[in-house]
């Protein structure tokens, strides 16, 4: 837990964030600012910071964040019309929160 993360401040239930759903290992909110119908965000417990900084250790996460997001698609009904499974890394790569997370985004 980094104190002055906000996603690690919501995984850990300490503000108004609504969680979808959640595991020992992640949480599961919607985006704040939607690009598309369902606009999920997929988001470990852990802290970490990027992709980059993935180890060995994080497989079990990774597993759990794609297998999450294929149930999640199908709750939200955009199994079958297609969806999105995004990391955006670094600034470059247009990341803006410093914590991990998959966005799952679908219904267009
Ligand atoms: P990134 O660009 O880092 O991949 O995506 C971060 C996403 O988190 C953005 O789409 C942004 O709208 C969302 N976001 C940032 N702060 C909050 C927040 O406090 N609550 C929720 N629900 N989403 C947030
Ligand atoms: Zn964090």
């Amino acid at each position: 837990m980094e104190k002055d993360c906000i996603f690690c401040q919501i995984a850990q239930g300490q503000t108004d964030t609504k969680l979808l759903y959640q595991t020992d290992t992640l949480v599961v909110f919607k985006d704040i600012n939607p690009h598309a119908p369902v606009h999920l965000l997929l988001v470990p417990k852990k802290h970490i910071r990027s992709v980059n900084d993935l180890t060995d250790a994080d497989r079990e996460i990774l597993a759990e964040l794609t297998m999450v997001a294929k149930e999640m698609a199908r709750e939200h009904d955009v199994a079958e019309s297609g969806y999105k499974l995004l990391f955006n890394v670094e600034k470059g790569g247009g990341q803006l929160v410093f914590h991990l997370h998959m966005h799952l985004l679908g219904g267009r």
